[in-house]
């Protein structure tokens, strides 16, 4: 007998599959914690621009967050938190830094069984931690990593943000085949979409997913603070301004509620915690 397409996955049901159609009856929900790796005192402090052409907020403290995604798939990280050892020494001064595989530990998953992680841009502060995690694959939007080995690199401003132990790590990823390299939007499982936008870096992603609340996206640095997304205000730092402000429009048409687009350096998410289920 020929196994039912409804079978196949456990949990899930298709309707129309018959007709060749296949619409999921019930939703892949997935839950999403913020994890707080550091942070720092002031948006001054942090070398990072909350709105284009504005100090407002500049005194409020700025958390750096990365995201475990539980779901039909096992544990999910979106980003790796930061590597002391990796970013800029000066940067990393009185960050009360956590390791990530402890901040995972406290929602009872560990760091060696993440089989996935999604890097949404290559800053520092995002992209430094992989080697947390080493039993996992790397999904990175091809601009992203043609970008930042590309002939722009000549720029000292722009290599700059890579930092130096980066690139052989990088490239140690890539030579190990721990690199899926995603070209514009993908669902990468069901119920889980990566949504390309560049603006922020060439590259830059945003995830897409089914929770019990709705449809909340995970907006990387596309929106820093839940103030950019509100006043759709883009963030200070871009490759791209148009692209920005996009990125900011699809994520508030693509979420189901507003408060389900999340921004990723608003220690208001994080309700005085280093852990925060959010969804
Ligand atoms: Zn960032």
């Amino acid at each position: 007998m020929t196994p039912s397409p409804l079978t196949r996955f456990p949990g899930w049901g298709y309707v129309g599959a018959a007709l060749g159609e296949r619409k999921l009856t019930m939703a892949a929900n997935h839950s999403v914690h913020a994890m707080m790796v550091g942070m720092s005192e002031s948006w001054w402090r942090s070398g990072i621009m909350p709105c284009l052409r504005s100090d407002v907020d500049r005194d409020k403290p700025v958390g750096y967050i990365f995201w475990l995604i539980d779901g039909p798939q096992g544990p999910i990280v979106v980003d790796t938190g930061y590597h002391p050892d990796y970013v800029a020494p000066e940067w990393a001064q009185g960050k009360q830094f956590i390791e990530p595989p402890k901040l995972l530990a406290q929602a009872g998953v560990k760091a060696d069984q993440i089989k996935t992680v999604i890097v949404t841009h290559f800053h520092q502060d995002h992209f430094t931690g992989f080697d947390y995690f080493p039993n996992a694959k790397f999904v990175i939007q091809k601009a992203e990593l043609e970008f930042w080995t590309g002939p722009k690199m000549r720029h000292k401003i722009l290599d700059s943000q890579i930092r130096p132990k980066v690139r052989p790590g990088l490239e140690k990823l890539l030579s190990e085949g721990r690199v899926e390299l995603i070209d514009g939007d993908r669902e990468l499982y069901p119920g889980l979409d990566l949504l390309k936008v560049g603006g922020h870096t060439p590259g830059s992603q945003m995830i897409a997913l089914d929770t019990a609340a709705g449809k909340a996206v995970l907006c990387g640095d596309i929106a820093y603070t839940f103030k950019n997304i509100r006043d759709h205000h883009p963030v200070g730092w871009y490759y791209d301004l148009g692209d920005t402000v996009a990125a900011l429009d699809r994520a508030l048409a693509t979420a189901s509620r507003p408060d389900l687009a999340f921004p990723n350096h608003d220690v208001e998410l994080m309700q005085g915690k280093r852990v925060m289920r959010v969804v």
